[in-house]
């Protein structure tokens, strides 16, 4: 009987244990759940929101804050609604944000929903030939120089969405071209050092002269020649904070204040600047935020 009842009293332990983890659990996951008005993105992406029917884009304006300076919602409206493009910085900090749209005249609060910022699930790359570059002092002034050179050109841009007639790949795909070589985010590790850095674009295989075409329509912001990390870039201003950078090309076929469209060639590929061998560097700048340029591309390839 004593055996019998230490038995059942074992069982009834395990089985309290059991819920008390079953609960644990159920919490847990619940914590980690979205709230029904809410978002859920990784570092780097782009995720296109409805705001509402029948809102006039001039009216309304939405910011996402992330404890720093707030960022604004480029908007947009296709047929009779209103969307956001939101995007979330290869740096941010996971975490749980807020988005608030509200009306551009009274600045009243229209609505507010939570963003939940979860670390981006990143490629790794193990290898002896990263970070292996020393910079002298003259090297690092010059790569200051012609980042505040690039920096500056994006202070500006047009007040109105350049990309409504869609986005297209900027390296045609054949057999042989626009595969992506390298994505968006890869953590770059050398064995020797104890530390990393992301890649800050997307990389497409083309072969050197190959047509670079503009993702969307824009008008050119700036060209950097022979930058020492970039190469030559060209960076087009796709309105509303929206830009895209096209790097390491060997011709340009453009000139700043040139107004392109979606598909125009606006380069050649190359291999200048920091690149081991020809192919295109996509960058894209969403406000603040450098995300994934593939993201944008597939979200807006529609008219
Ligand atoms: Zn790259």
């Amino acid at each position: 009987m004593r055996v019998e009842c230490g038995t059942r009293t074992s069982v009834r332990k395990l089985i309290a244990l059991i819920v008390a983890l079953l609960v644990c659990v159920a919490f847990e996951s619940v914590a980690q759940e979205t709230p029904p008005d809410g978002l859920t993105l990784r570092q780097g992406d782009v995720k296109i929101v409805k705001i509402g029917d029948a809102v006039n884009a001039s009216i309304v304006q939405g910011i996402i804050d992330t404890g720093g300076a707030p960022s604004t919602i480029p908007m947009f409206t296709k047929g009779d609604t209103l969307y956001g493009i939101v995007a979330v910085d290869l740096y941010q900090e996971p975490g749980t944000y807020h988005m608030t749209v509200y009306e551009a005249a009274t600045k009243r609060a229209l609505s507010t929903k939570t963003l939940i910022v979860k670390q981006g699930e990143f490629e790794k790359s193990v290898s002896p030939r990263w970070n292996t570059q020393v910079f002298g002092q003259t090297d690092l002034d010059r790569i200051a120089r012609e980042k505040k050179a690039i920096t500056e050109a994006l202070r500006t841009s047009s007040p109105l969405p350049r990309w409504q007639d869609g986005t297209i790949d900027p390296i045609e795909k054949t057999d042989h071209t626009g595969l992506m070589t390298t994505p968006f985010g890869q953590i770059r590790m050398n064995p020797a050092q104890d530390w990393y850095r992301f890649h800050r674009g997307t990389d497409f295989q083309a072969p050197e002269g190959f047509a670079i075409r503009a993702i969307a329509a824009g008008k050119v912001a700036h060209l950097g020649r022979d930058y020492l990390l970039e190469g030559n870039i060209t960076v087009i201003d796709h309105g509303l904070g929206i830009f895209s950078s096209y790097l390491h090309q060997s011709t340009f076929l453009v000139k700043v204040g040139d107004e392109v469209k979606k598909g125009d060639v606006i380069g050649r590929v190359g291999s200048t600047g920091n690149s081991h061998a020809p192919h295109l560097h996509l960058a894209l700048r969403i406000g603040a935020a450098l995300v994934d340029p593939t993201q944008f591309i597939e979200a807006l390839r529609q008219p």
